[in-house]
């Protein structure tokens, strides 16, 4: 496992010893009055400080006992008993965790153990849900519902596979994939932090072996990766691009690096679930600039530059419920400059109203890693001074409660 990787899988280990040993009754009531006699769900007024709720209004905090979660309805945000945390003192997704970990007493070292056993699986249910918080109102029921949706596959198992295929791509040789990412612009480093790996055609029967002797032939067809003859399907498109969510990969696309390939992405089987590069933003502080773009090209060209990005599979790709985690940035779409990116903007520009929030708009005469390719010299310079632009034509925020 690549650094990245092993920071990831430590982040997961302390999250989940944190989580074990909270008490989410007596954390919450630090924080806010809870009803003395209140079952799992209750409802009380919020007290995170951005908020700045006047106090007068109903209750707007919703709290699972049971699960951790909270949303609160009247900004539309929500998540697990760490983001509270944040929220509360201003912290990073990060820092939340770190210290609560200290203030619990988990160390590190015991997190291996702490993190197996009985507990896991209940807690794991709640958790999937906890970073992207589903903060529509009509769908806040569902977060917070016990039941879940029959899957093909459970999604942590399917993120072993998918995490398995990649360490085990990562092993091969990566130098196509590298010359390939390095004439768009992007170089190693930014490949790296993004996970992204090359499949190279010769490894087709080493990487395949491995998931046999991981996985059952039943859970590998059931992921997607492979078919019903058991074969590994996922090796035309040899550019892999996983989705992070809390640090766990929860979704494959494949892009050809060939010339004639079509179609030229390959996708895991169901709907993408998450924003491409949404992970990154937990670290970021409030009122960064975070660029809303079309594609993995295009958000890792803006990393590789030092501006954080995240990325639409196609214009139209946003989901209402992937907003919130976005409320905190200053967000600038910079879509394709055509038909498609300018209505889907126009779209995002209303929905992102709804919630109470901004979206800029950038203007390019072309896509952005064509922008940066263009003029390479200044396109900082330039990027910086046009998004400048943008954030200036913003109407001015509504006064809220
Ligand atoms: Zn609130």
């Amino acid at each position: 496992m690549n650094q990245t990787g092993e920071q990831r899988e430590r982040w997961r280990r302390l999250s989940d010893a944190v989580k074990a040993r909270l008490d989410y009754r007596s954390f919450y009531a630090r924080f806010c009055r809870l009803p003395e006699r209140s079952g799992a769900r209750t409802r009380t007024h919020c007290p995170i400080p951005n908020h700045a709720h006047s106090g007068g209004g109903k209750p707007s905090l919703s709290i699972d006992l049971q699960s951790g979660l909270f949303h609160c309805f009247s900004r539309d945000e929500g998540g697990d008993a760490i983001s509270f945390y944040a929220l509360l003192h201003n912290l990073t997704a990060g820092q939340a965790l770190a210290r609560l970990a200290r203030e619990l007493g988990v160390e590190t070292k015991n997190v291996e153990t702490e993190s197996d056993g009985a507990g896991v699986d209940a807690r794991t249910k709640g958790e999937r849900e906890s970073l992207v918080t589903r903060a529509a109102p009509d769908t806040t029921d569902a977060l917070l519902a016990e039941d879940e949706p029959a899957e093909p596959l459970e999604e942590r198992r399917l993120s072993l596979i998918c995490e398995s295929f990649l360490d085990a791509c990562r092993r091969e040789e990566q130098l196509e994939g590298i010359a390939y990412l390095r004439r768009r612009g992007i170089d190693r480093e930014t490949m790296r932090r993004a996970g992204v790996v090359y499949f190279p055609r010769q490894s087709y029967r080493r990487v395949m072996r491995e998931l046999q002797r991981q996985f059952t032939n039943q859970e590998l067809m059931r992921s997607g990766l492979f078919n019903s003859q058991g074969h590994l399907t996922f090796y035309r498109h040899r550019l892999l691009f996983p989705f992070y969510k809390e640090g766990r990969v929860v979704y494959l696309q494949a892009r050809t690096t060939a010339s004639g390939v079509e179609p030229r992405w390959h996708n895991m089987r169901g709907s993408v679930p998450a924003l491409y590069n949404i992970d990154a933003l937990g670290e970021l502080p409030s009122d960064t600039i975070v660029y809303l773009v079309e594609g993995f090209t295009d958000t890792l060209t803006l990393l590789a530059n030092g501006y954080a990005a995240v990325g639409l599979v196609g214009a139209g790709g946003l989901k209402e419920d992937w907003l919130p985690p976005l409320a905190r940035f200053r967000v600038v779409a910079a879509l394709d400059p055509d038909a498609a990116g300018a209505s889907a903007t126009d779209a995002y520009t209303e929905i992102f109203a709804r919630r109470g929030m901004r979206l800029a708009r950038l203007s390019l005469a072309s896509d952005v890693n064509d922008f940066f390719r263009q003029h390479a010299a200044d396109s900082s310079a330039r990027f910086a001074s046009l998004t400048e632009l943008a954030l200036a034509k913003l109407p001015h925020r509504d006064e809220r409660e």
